[in-house]
């Protein structure tokens, strides 16, 4: 959510030599505050209140406006201790009297003060406050807030809140429903909402509304001028519901506004070849497929199929769990374009992934006479770079598989029909966007023409992830993708036993897992770090190398252990996959370089150590690793964990719970919140700061017709009506979303 800000002069030399040092409480707008004015322009935020602001992102006034309350709280009207009643909240001050820390052993212990105003005396106590003790002393005036109980004679309050005041003399409290801000404890809440008051009569004028007041006043939604101050000083509970209303659909529909421009802008804007399909061309492709494919998959072909043959670029989002077949369905794709004397590529997150897709596409494909290549960050030398990116230019090669190396400046394309991306949840949308914008067909044996009607040029795409999009979120993140889903497993995908141990059983699971490997069978053995170096925190942690010593040593007689991670040579990693896969190595202890997309089929066995410390995804992508049936034995992983935090116990349950990636990504949702689940920063698009996902899908509705409806009457915005909206979602967005900017 972004106030239209209005550039402001240079802040007034009167202004900062007003400035305290931060220790003045009661801040004072200058004349001339800005939006974008620092806060150092409010009178009494010095170099030291600065810097405090600074650690909670808020350099600008209005950064400021835009901390928002977290909660709200009912504050009961300030009386004298006489007439405070026992066992409700009263709210009371006075001058501290006497102070007292009373140990209980062990750290802990109760801190006591007596408070006394012209009426009487209140007795105060905390317990295992400790640091109190450097905070409240005699001869303090406080105001606190809590419930009081008769206790040897006096009424007493056990852990009221309190503050401290000026002086006796401070300014009453009347009864106020109170913002409560994110707040640090050398920058409490009251503090921020100090300077937020003083600071908001000066700049309301300035919060200028994007959206017509016709259309608030359908939506019986307030103008921005109002909504933040009925966030920051609502007058009871309908204000600040209201207000968290307003903001947070001004976020949704920037949001849904930046999805539909850009669907619109790839519906009219782009071209793509239209691929010919024919029951030859279909006939040839599948030949090379050791399979046949399940009825999920064929429905997924359907639809990509559909896809290309039209002229207009393909975006679609073909999402299915881990080990559920979607790479025959990208390649099918791929080879269609071939068979259409077209490029594809096929992009994905690591070189080991690079390295094995390439393997087991060039193993279909042998005998054929289709051409394909390898193109990673780290495995040629610059002669044989050039010399492969010079195939690609000029057309050589049909098919290249690659890491982001694919997006480099220096690899043209002859005639790119097809990018597949892989594992979509590790790229962001706009690397997605990257290969969407360049002219492809730019190589210097040019095939395609470019399209007469002055569109651009774009190559089908096809986004492949094994982290399921809650149907909640493929609305707002992948909002401009069409979904393909392949549900259920390919046949001879064998259900895993999951298990999660403390530590304690360890050595229990390992021998275990060693009786069945001796019988045949192979395991990973999943760590999170690579060696000893490294932070302190996590020299704790098991570290590959020492943990295969001591698996080898321990429970190795007869078998073969070996260690991969990111940081080995790859000819060295190279050599020990292999070596996995002919079952010449049968314990692979790794990080989680193995999580995306290995496929060894004879691995039927998993232990995850220190499992508490992966995310639900990393987990269940992990397991996805095993399960594949091929020695027929029953699968089984193995969590060792031990958590602590709540969170970390209920990502535990969740992946102890079940093996469903579609229920194990509404988990993590729910556990972790949209903006974390995919970090919608690397993904270019707005964070949201009011709206919360899946709480707010109403108003995600509402906000998803709005902007189609906007769109659909106004594509560029360019009319007098939007005029205000455009200038905000170019703050927000660039030029990514070609919009013009008309001043
Ligand atoms: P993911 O969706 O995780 O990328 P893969 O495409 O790697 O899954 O497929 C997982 C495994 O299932 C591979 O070993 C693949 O060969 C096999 N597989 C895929 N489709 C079928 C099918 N229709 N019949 C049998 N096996 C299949
Ligand atoms: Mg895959």
């Amino acid at each position: 959510m972004s106030p239209t800000d209005v550039p402001s002069p240079a802040p007034s030399p009167a202004a900062s030599a007003h400035a305290g040092t931060g220790e003045n409480p009661a801040p004072v707008a200058v004349k001339d505050l800005r939006l974008n004015s620092p806060v150092t322009d409010l009178v009494g935020v010095g170099p030291g209140r600065a810097r405090l602001l600074a650690r909670l992102e808020i350099h600008t006034v209005s950064d400021l406006l835009r901390h928002l309350p977290a909660r709200y709280q009912w504050e009961s009207a300030e009386g004298e201790i006489k007439d405070i009643v026992f066992e409700t909240i009263a709210s009371a001050r006075g001058t501290v009297m006497v102070t007292r820390w009373v140990a209980m052993g062990r750290g802990k212990g109760r801190y006591q003060a007596t408070l006394q105003d012209a009426t009487g005396r209140l007795d105060l106590v905390w317990f295992n406050a400790a640091y109190l003790r450097d905070k409240i002393h005699p001869g303090m005036v406080i105001r606190v807030q809590g419930k009081a109980k008769p206790f040897n004679g006096y009424p007493q309050m056990s852990n009221p809140k309190w503050e401290p005041l000026e002086n006796l003399d401070a300014a009453a409290r009347q009864e106020r429903y109170r913002p409560i801000y994110p707040a640090t404890e050398d920058l409490p809440s009251a503090r921020i909402e100090e300077m937020i008051a003083t600071a908001l009569p000066h700049v309301a004028a300035q919060l200028i509304d994007p959206l017509p007041a016709d259309f608030l006043a359908e939506h019986v939604m307030p103008p921005l001028a109002d909504a933040f101050r009925m966030a920051h000083r609502p007058e009871h509970e309908e204000e600040a519901a209201a207000a968290r209303r307003r903001l947070a659909f001004n976020e949704l529909l920037l949001l849904q506004l930046g999805i539909a421009i850009k669907k619109h802008h790839a519906r009219t804007q782009l071209a793509a070849p239209a691929l010919r399909w024919s029951e030859a061309i279909d006939a040839h492709i599948r030949q090379r497929f050791p399979f046949k494919l399940t009825p999920q998959q064929e429905l997924a072909v359907g639809q990509i199929v559909e896809d290309i043959r039209q002229g207009k670029p393909m975006n679609r989002l073909l999402q299915g769990d881990v080990g559920s077949g979607k790479t025959v369905v990208a390649l099918y794709a791929v080879l269609l374009a071939v068979a259409n004397r077209k490029q594809g590529a096929i992009m994905v997150p690591t070189e080991l992934l690079a390295e094995q897709h390439f393997a087991s596409i060039s193993a279909m494909l042998a005998g054929s006479n289709v051409r394909i290549a390898l193109l990673t960050g780290g495995r040629l030398d610059a002669a044989e770079r050039q010399a492969l990116e010079a195939d690609i230019e000029s057309g050589k090669v049909d098919i290249v598989v690659g890491t982001q190396a694919l997006l480099t400046e220096s690899v043209r394309f002859n005639d790119l029909a097809l990018v597949v991306v892989d594992e979509q949840h590790r790229f962001g949308v706009m690397q997605r966007a990257a290969f969407r914008q360049r002219d492809v067909g730019e190589g210097a044996g040019e095939k395609s023409v470019p399209p007469a009607d002055g569109r651009i040029r774009s190559p089908h795409c096809l986004v492949m992830t094994a982290t399921p999009i809650p149907r909640t979120l493929s609305l707002t993140i992948f909002g401009d993708l069409d979904i393909s889903t392949i549900t259920g497993l390919p046949p001879g995908r064998t259900p895993i036993t999951t298990r999660v141990v403390g530590a304690d059983k360890a050595d229990e699971v390992y021998r275990y897992l060693a009786g069945r490997v001796a019988k045949g069978e192979q395991a990973y053995v999943v760590v999170p770090a690579i060696d000893e170096a490294g932070k302190e925190s996590l020299k704790q942690l098991k570290n590959v190398r020492a943990h295969a010593e001591l698996l080898q040593d321990k429970y190795g007689a007869g078998l073969r252990v070996a260690a991969v991670h990111g940081q080995l040579e790859r000819s060295k990693r190279e050599e020990i996959m292999q070596a996995f896969r002919a079952s010449e190595v049968h314990i692979l202890v790794a990080t989680t370089v193995i999580e995306v997309g290995v496929d060894v089929p004879n691995a039927s066995l998993m232990v995850v150590e220190h499992a508490e410390r992966f995310g639900l995804a990393q987990l269940h992508q992990l397991r996805g690793r095993i399960g594949r049936g091929a020695n027929g034995r029953k699968s089984l992983c193995v969590f060792v964990a031990e958590p602590v935090t709540e969170e970390a116990i209920r990502r535990m349950a969740a992946i102890g719970g079940t093996t469903d990636g579609f229920k194990i990504a509404e988990e993590d949702l729910s556990i972790r919140g949209m903006g974390d689940f995919f970090g919608t920063r690397q993904h270019g698009l707005p964070p949201l700061r009011v709206a919360r996902i899946p709480k707010d899908i109403p108003l995600l509705q509402l906000a998803r017709r709005d902007a189609h409806a906007i769109v659909e009457a106004d594509a560029g915005l360019v009319g007098d009506r939007w005029r205000l909206l455009r200038k905000v979602l170019i703050q927000q967005y660039g030029d990514t979303l070609g919009l013009i900017d008309v001043g």
